[in-house]
């Protein structure tokens, strides 16, 4: 990998998230009135702006306070399912991240794979259940392939945003085996899940505050 992950970057990366899921709302809502409740952007969307509000009132200094922050962030203010499991991928990137300002190749996989099995553990989910997990999974396994081959972060972000995007797409076909989504039954199958739409915009935001 070239640079490291840093502070600045992590710091991108979460404003870049807020303003894409403002950005989304309108189709976020349907998303999620189709096979859901219709509440994944207001829910998504308070908690975004409650993230960027606790990165301003208490600047991190390390990597591990901004994940920290964030994960609180989000499960103190999103009621729906969404604030606990986004908020627990934040706080498991925090524990696997530790006091520190950097994070190279390795050690910015192993933070990010934390916060997936935190997301699988808390929600009991596996990848095809049709959920946030199945654009985070194959994001997560195109970065660690292309920074195992060596290849600079800027591509392999990109690899991960591209296969996020990919198995967003796919999310429709699939049956929902957790969340509301899963009340539906075989009438789940069509919609594209919401909150793999939302990770997919986590992810893109991670590839552009990297580039
Ligand atoms: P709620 O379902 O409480 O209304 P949201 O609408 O904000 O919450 O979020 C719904 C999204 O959360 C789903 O589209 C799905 O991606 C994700 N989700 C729901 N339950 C789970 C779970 N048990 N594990 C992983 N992701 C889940
Ligand atoms: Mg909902």
């Amino acid at each position: 990998m070239d640079a490291p992950f840093s502070l600045a970057m992590a710091l991108r990366w979460l404003q870049g998230f807020h303003d894409r899921v403002l950005a989304q709302e309108i189709q976020l809502t349907e998303l999620d009135a189709a096979i859901g409740d219709a509440d994944h952007s207001t829910n998504m969307a308070r908690g975004v702006r409650a993230v960027i509000a606790q990165l301003e009132a208490d600047p991190p200094a390390t990597l591990e306070a901004l994940f920290r922050g964030a994960g609180m962030a989000l499960v103190r203010s999103v009621g729906g399912a969404s604030g606990p499991l986004y908020g627990t991928f934040f706080l498991r990137c925090a524990a696997a991240a530790g006091p520190t300002t950097e994070l190279n190749a390795s050690r910015l996989i192993a933070v990010l794979g934390n916060g997936l099995v935190g997301i699988a553990e808390r929600g009991h989910a596996a990848v095809g259940d049709k959920t946030m997990l199945d654009a985070l999974a194959p994001a997560l396994e195109a970065l660690e392939a292309c920074l195992a081959s060596g290849a600079p972060m800027v591509p392999a972000a990109a690899a991960a945003r591209a296969g996020a995007a990919a198995r967003r797409a796919g999310t429709g076909p699939l049956l929902a085996r957790r969340g509301r989504a899963s009340y539906l039954g075989e009438r789940s199958i069509g919609p594209i899940d919401p909150g793999a739409t939302s990770m997919a915009l986590l992810i893109e935001a991670l590839a552009a505050a990297v580039a």
